[in-house]
């Protein structure tokens, strides 16, 4: 099972800040901005290239409750990142958003 199926489920640890039935929200390991939290479905699809009709709800879902975990974790400007695939930097293979803010943040590559 992957690490972020294995925190869905409770084996691993992690500091949720949002949950419910279809996604939930922690913060990551290794913060790259003062705020840096992950937005995770509860359906195992492996990255954004494995989205479809019936599993882009999930994305859906996440993006209508990000304006409310970020307000929650104190901030209302911010960038919203997924790396698909290996050479875009994905390591973990479950579809996932970082949010990072809380600070004017750096290089912007687009
Ligand atoms: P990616 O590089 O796949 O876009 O992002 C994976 C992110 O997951 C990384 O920022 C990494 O710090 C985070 N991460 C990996 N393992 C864990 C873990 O066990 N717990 C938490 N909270 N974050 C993790
Ligand atoms: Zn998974």
């Amino acid at each position: 099972m992957c690490v972020f199926c294995e925190i869905i489920n409770g084996n691993i640890p992690s500091t949720k800040v949002y949950e419910d039935d279809m996604m939930v929200a922690f913060k990551d390991l290794n913060p790259v901005a003062p705020v840096h939290f992950l937005c995770v479905p509860k359906e195992h699809i492996e990255s954004a290239n494995a989205l479809n009709e019936e599993n882009a709800k999930y994305v859906s879902h996440i993006f209508a409750k990000i304006p409310e975990i970020a307000k929650s974790q104190g901030i209302e400007s911010y960038r919203i990142i997924n790396n698909c695939g290996s050479d875009a930097g994905q390591t973990v293979m479950h579809l996932h958003f970082h949010v990072i803010g809380g600070t004017e943040l750096g290089e912007k590559l687009i």
